[in-house]
């Protein structure tokens, strides 16, 4: 794990990339603003997380850092130990973690809740949507440190990904009152969902997804199939993270519209 600073004292604000090794924009976004850093205020933390499954170019090296927090010291799987950290090294602050994904191409967030920081950030970021984890998030950073704002940059691996990753680091950084940047304003009211149940993916040599994410699906509608065997929603849905290669035993994920942040 590699921790960078800017300013002076114990910092309150931090932004993580690299929790997943295979999604290069994280890393990218902070070099991009290391290299170029702003006039700060307060004092920020960057960490990049897993530089070993990073340097792999894979997800990570012995198990999903993702769904192993707050993680242990003493473990001997490389990303429980990273997890308990990144735990303490993330304590008391205002997080900001950048991740990315296979199934959409804008940028949207996750929140554990939507408590009164998200309700302030959220808006002042370039997402299109948020997604609320809260029941849904077991082993995920919020529940250890539930004052992170996850953001989805983009494809993985794409140069899109990192420009945007780049992007949303200053945007947070003006929201957090780290810069005395201007932010962003926004014309559209930001939609809310709640994350629900995973699609289940069976065993196939071929997938294929037929829904949008964050477009709702009618009841019936086929959802993704597998070597040709279709998925139909029983009930109207929205799906996110939705994709045919993302995740090795699901498609993605149901979701709720649950209100817009204005
Ligand atoms: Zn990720």
């Amino acid at each position: 794990m590699r921790v960078e600073q800017l300013g002076e004292g114990e910092p309150e604000v931090a932004v993580v990339g690299g929790i997943h090794g295979d999604e290069p924009c994280g890393p990218a976004g902070i070099e991009a603003v290391l290299a170029d850093p702003p006039e700060v205020s307060r004092p920020v933390k960057f960490v990049v997380a897993n530089e070993r499954a990073l340097a792999a170019g894979t997800r990570y090296v012995d198990a999903d850092l993702n769904r192993l927090f707050p993680g242990s010291a003493e473990s001997d799987v490389h990303e429980e130990r990273l997890a308990a950290e990144l735990t303490a090294e993330l304590e008391g602050c205002t997080v900001l973690a950048l991740h990315s994904t296979q199934s959409y191409d804008d940028l949207f967030a996750l929140v554990d809740d939507v408590t009164p920081l998200a309700r302030e950030i959220c808006p002042q970021l370039s997402v299109n949507a948020v997604v609320r984890t809260a029941g849904a998030n077991e082993g995920r950073i919020f529940s250890a440190v539930p004052s992170t704002i996850e953001v989805e940059c983009g494809y993985q691996g794409s140069s899109t990904a990192a420009t945007n990753a780049a992007k949303v680091i200053r945007e947070f950084l003006a929201a957090t009152g780290v810069t005395d940047a201007a932010s962003t304003t926004r014309t559209d009211p930001l939609p809310v969902f709640q994350l629900g149940e995973p699609i289940p993916k069976d065993a196939a040599d071929s997938y294929e997804v037929f829904a949008r994410n964050f477009e709702e699906v009618p009841e019936g509608e086929p959802i993704a199939a597998a070597d040709g065997e279709t998925v139909v929603a029983d009930e109207p849905f929205h799906p996110v993270l939705l994709s045919p290669e993302g995740y090795e035993h699901v498609f993605g994920y149901t979701a709720e519209k649950i209100g817009v942040l204005d």
